[in-house]
């Protein structure tokens, strides 16, 4: 058995990274750190507070009172609650890419990242990872899909939560975040310099993996 490496991988919204991400882990029996859900976590407790999210202050304020944490089984814990279901509803997606845009969010939202990737063995997923978090990391990976590829991934896990939501309102959600997530000043959704691109548009689950795995074996070995 090799070293342990820390893998990035980055990429817009619903391009297959977290179930890319999840699977890769546990086959090398590494943790799994899903960035996104830290700040959907941190969105749900600006909404639980009620506070407006267009102001930064009160954000900033919101999210450092509140204690977010992964634990395994990719479960999302904010303030001790288990909320990795609610985190993934609607409204969440409407407002995350302003909360997410505020630098002092991202700054808290990096060191609780980098404190988790200390020991290397993690395979990080997100927006910045390869740019910001692990700016180091052993691999770096970039997942693409086309808007129609994605958007169809996305409404198929909506319907299996029994939401009713149709393509064309899917496919809005997603480019609107992903045209925010990259405009922003602070760590922008970008491809790090050194990172591997992968297009997930005709690619199983299973053939992305292999891939990663494949690009994995060549730096361990
Ligand atoms: O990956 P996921 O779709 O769950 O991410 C939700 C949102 O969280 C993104 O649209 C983005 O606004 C924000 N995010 C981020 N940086 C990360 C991970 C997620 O800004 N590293």
């Amino acid at each position: 058995m090799g070293k342990k490496i820390t893998i990035a991988i980055d990429g817009p919204a619903a391009s297959g990274k977290s179930t890319t991400a999840k699977i890769l882990a546990d086959k090398l029996n590494y943790i799994y750190i899903d960035t996104g859900a830290m700040y959907r976590a941190a969105t749900l407790a600006v909404l639980d507070q009620q506070i407006d999210v267009n102001d930064e202050k009160l954000v900033i304020e919101g999210v450092e009172n509140s204690e977010i944490e992964l634990k395994t089984g990719n479960r999302t814990f904010l303030n001790g609650r288990d909320v990795s279901h609610e985190i993934r509803a609607p409204r969440i997606n409407e407002v995350i890419s302003i909360i997410s845009s505020y630098p002092q969010v991202r700054k808290r939202m990096v060191q609780l990242q980098q404190a988790m990737a200390k020991q290397g063995g993690v395979v990080m997923d997100g927006r910045d990872i390869g740019t910001v978090v692990l700016p180091n990391a052993d691999l770096k990976v970039f997942m693409v899909a086309s808007l129609n590829q994605r958007a169809e991934r996305r409404l198929k896990e909506l319907d299996q939560r029994g939401e009713k939501i149709s393509l064309d309102a899917v496919k809005a959600e997603i480019a609107n975040r992903d045209k925010l997530d990259s405009s922003r000043a602070a760590s922008p959704l970008k491809k790090a310099s050194d990172a591997r691109e992968l297009d997930t548009s005709n690619l199983s689950i299973e053939d992305q993996v292999r891939i990663i795995e494949g690009w994995t074996a060549e730096i361990i070995n």
